[in-house]
């Protein structure tokens, strides 16, 4: 699995990074993804942030 944070649309909450530090951190005012593949042990908790997100910028890839 992988996740992306699409860039344009993040508002810099950081509200991934607080669900799943594994996954995705801030980088200035947005969030980035500094992992390649999601580890499989935190999959629920980068899903959670993808639901989470209040504009939606977080995608998941199977
Ligand atoms: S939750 Fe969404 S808007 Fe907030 S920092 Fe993460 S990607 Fe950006």
């Amino acid at each position: 699995m992988k996740a992306k944070v699409d860039q344009d649309v993040c508002i810099g909450c950081a509200l991934c990074t607080q669900i799943c530090p594994e996954v995705f951190r801030m980088e200035g005012d947005k969030s980035v993804v500094y992992v390649d593949i999601v580890p499989k042990e935190v999959e629920d908790a980068c899903r959670e942030a993808s639901d989470e997100c209040p504009v939606s910028c977080i995608y998941i890839v199977e």
